[in-house]
């Protein structure tokens, strides 16, 4: 049976790393700040933000909640977004998605200043990534990549098959394999024979948000599974993989949850320690 890599572990390791990280700019008089910003009262985006927040708090950064009703304008938007990005003390802007139907998000990501998209969503940051240059890389991707290195599986010269085309997941992680000599490979939703595709996989990355959409028979023997779907079924948190059936499969496989679910807030964590260091050049 498969290794079991569990990236609520690692993160929790990494999170420490940063806390000490944090003590020592403090000392330098830098202040690292995160500012997630939401719109509107959706239940799942405010425990998400809820997450972020706690999460900053307990590696001692300084993190702003704003919350703006649902009918605050896009221009009322955009004019809090320049403001941030003048304001010095503020290192990581974030607004939560989705926004409601009457803001553009591209307007909003595109508003950001670039040095404070600790998403990793700005068109000149994901152009960056695409060039092969250093950059805030999207949080969930970036997230995968650690998770892969730290548990020494090298990607170069690997197959790397993606379920997904997501500009949040499915692209950027498929950037970012090749990026480090991957062979990858997309699939989508209107992929002809999908586990012809899975059965060549050295590592599957699976992103769709389909339960059960991949189980053990395809998957190849010795292969790497990465499931970083989140779903809802009867109540209970579970991925787009059947873990018991690829585990047998495998030779490491991530599990939801604890598995790459809590690795992205903590690089959303890094990218903005890394903001702050660059904006203070230290
Ligand atoms: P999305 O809906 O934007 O994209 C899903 C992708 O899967 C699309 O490109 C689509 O073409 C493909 N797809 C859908 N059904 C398919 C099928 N039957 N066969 C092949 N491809 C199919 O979703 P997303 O934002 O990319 O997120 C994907 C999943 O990852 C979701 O379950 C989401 O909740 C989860 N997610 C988890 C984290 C995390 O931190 N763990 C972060 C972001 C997203």
């Amino acid at each position: 049976a498969a290794e079991v890599i569990y990236g609520k572990q690692l993160a929790e390791d990494l999170r420490e790393e940063m806390k000490q990280e944090v003590a020592v700019l403090h000392e330098k008089g830098v202040h690292p700040k995160l500012v997630v910003v939401i719109i509107g009262e959706d239940p799942a985006s405010k425990s998400y933000v809820k997450g972020k927040q706690r999460a900053s708090e307990k590696i001692g950064m300084d993190s702003d909640l704003i919350e703006l009703s649902e009918e605050t304008s896009e221009q009322e938007l955009l004019d809090l977004i320049h403001r941030l990005n003048q304001d010095d003390t503020v290192h990581g802007i974030l607004v939560q998605l989705p926004v409601p139907e009457h803001i553009s998000d591209q307007k909003i990501i595109e508003a950001i200043d670039p040095g404070k998209d600790v998403d990793g969503f700005h068109p000149e940051n994901a152009g960056r990534m695409l060039t092969g240059q250093d950059t805030f890389f999207p949080c969930t991707p970036y997230g995968i990549m650690v998770m892969l290195e730290r548990a020494d599986i090298d990607v170069e010269g690997k197959h790397a098959v993606i379920i997904g085309r997501s500009n949040l997941v499915g692209k950027p992680v498929g950037q970012l394999l090749l990026n480090k000599n991957a062979t990858v490979t997309h699939c989508h939703s209107r992929t002809k024979d999908l586990k012809s595709h899975t059965k060549q996989a050295d590592i599957l990355i699976v992103a769709a948000g389909r339960p059960g959409l991949v189980s053990g028979e395809h998957v190849k023997e010795g292969a790497v599974v990465i499931d970083v779907g989140v779903n809802r079924v009867d109540g209970k948190l579970t991925g787009d993989v059947d873990f018991e059936s690829a585990k047998e499969v495998a030779s490491h496989i991530t599990p939801v949850p604890k598995g790459v679910g809590p690795m992205t807030i903590t690089m959303l964590l890094h990218n903005t320690i890394k903001a702050a260091k660059q904006i203070h050049r230290v």
